[in-house]
């Protein structure tokens, strides 16, 4: 079978082709167009849909191009219902909506964070992992238990792709900014006292960007940089450690765009060699949003048999992904 997902959760509006046959998966195209606020500015929620609503067209029909397919032949289309911003992911919905009615086709509304999951699951070969999920919408460590995602940790403010993007746009750099960020980085281990919040197995981020933001004016970005991303990493790999030791999982997965991060990927594959755990790390293009992770996740779900009415498709900006239940599982 094939499946069509369409994501549109925040800055990325992106369709994917992912191919079923003999219960192996297989992506056929995957295409983005990414919403770039000016340098500064964070996104713009009435901006980042306008350019989904331009771009829609374009990039759907470079998908079907690129996967050699029409959508006649397509089987299911999936779309990302949430969490996310309202505005960005009635784009979605309504694509999806649309396409599904004329085509006579079968919608299914996916939950973008099990996307991420799912689609990380399917690329490293994980069957039972630890999952840390940090993203923009996310920083979370979960592990599937009695057919729902578990959360053993979280953060009680702010995101960790929130932390770099807001600290990134206070000095001038375009969002998203952890890229620049690691780059710089690179550049120091010149180690700046910032504040490091753990509680219980949550962090709390707030603090940290007040400090940093603060240290910009009397010391070298770079060093700032190097010590923000040491501090919020070192803050990640203590909870994730914990709840390795304690879930006795042998497997964990990163999953989310801070998953591109190398220095995050380092210490956490240090946490895992001292717990003998495997280490596992999607491919660095299927990091952040794409159309992959709601097609593949739709794919799983249509075969379970989880389909949405049309008229019934709306979108759910706050749908955390522990309220779902997950019975497309062996
Ligand atoms: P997502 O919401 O999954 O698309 O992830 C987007 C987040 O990933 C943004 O906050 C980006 O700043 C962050 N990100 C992307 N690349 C990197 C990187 N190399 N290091 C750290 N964060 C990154
Ligand atoms: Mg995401």
């Amino acid at each position: 079978m094939y499946c069509l997902g369409i994501e549109s959760t925040a800055h990325t509006f992106a369709c994917s082709v992912v191919e079923l046959t003999n219960g192996r998966g297989k992506i056929l195209s995957d295409i983005r167009s990414i919403y770039k606020p000016p340098e500064g500015a964070g996104i713009h929620p009435r901006e980042a849909s306008r350019h989904h609503a331009e771009q829609s067209s374009a990039v759907l029909s470079d998908t079907l191009i690129a996967a050699k397919i029409n959508l006649g032949d397509i089987d299911a289309i999936a779309y990302s219902a949430g969490p996310g911003l309202g505005p960005c992911l009635r784009i979605g919905a309504v694509v999806g909506r649309c396409l599904a009615a004329y085509h006579k086709k079968p919608l299914v509304s996916v939950n973008h964070a099990i996307g991420h999951l799912e689609l990380g699951m399917f690329l490293t070969g994980a069957k039972d992992p630890l999952v840390l999920l940090v993203s923009g919408g996310h920083s979370m460590i979960l592990a599937l238990s009695n057919g729902k995602w578990r959360v053993f940790g979280e953060t009680l403010d702010i995101t960790i792709g929130q932390l770099l993007d807001q600290f990134g746009r206070a000095v001038g750099f375009a969002s998203p900014c952890g890229a620049r960020i690691e780059e710089l980085s690179m550049q120091s281990n010149n180690y700046l006292h910032l504040p490091y919040t753990v509680k219980g197995n949550d962090v709390s981020y707030s603090g940290l960007l007040t400090a940093a933001k603060r240290f910009v004016s009397s010391n070298k970005l770079q060093d700032v940089c190097f010590s923000l991303q040491e501090t919020a990493f070192a803050m990640v790999a203590e909870v994730v450690e914990r709840a390795l030791a304690l879930c006795n999982k042998k497997e964990l997965l990163i999953v989310g765009g801070v998953a591109a991060n190398k220095r995050l990927a380092n210490m956490l594959n240090n946490v895992c060699k001292r717990q003998k755990t495997k280490f596992l790390v999607p491919p660095i293009n299927y990091a952040g949003d794409c159309g992959a992770q709601i097609a593949w996740t739709g794919i799983l779900q249509f075969r379970a048999g989880i389909k949405s009415n049309i008229e019934e498709a709306f979108v759910r900006p706050s749908w955390r992904l522990d309220t779902v239940d997950i019975t497309w599982k062996n």
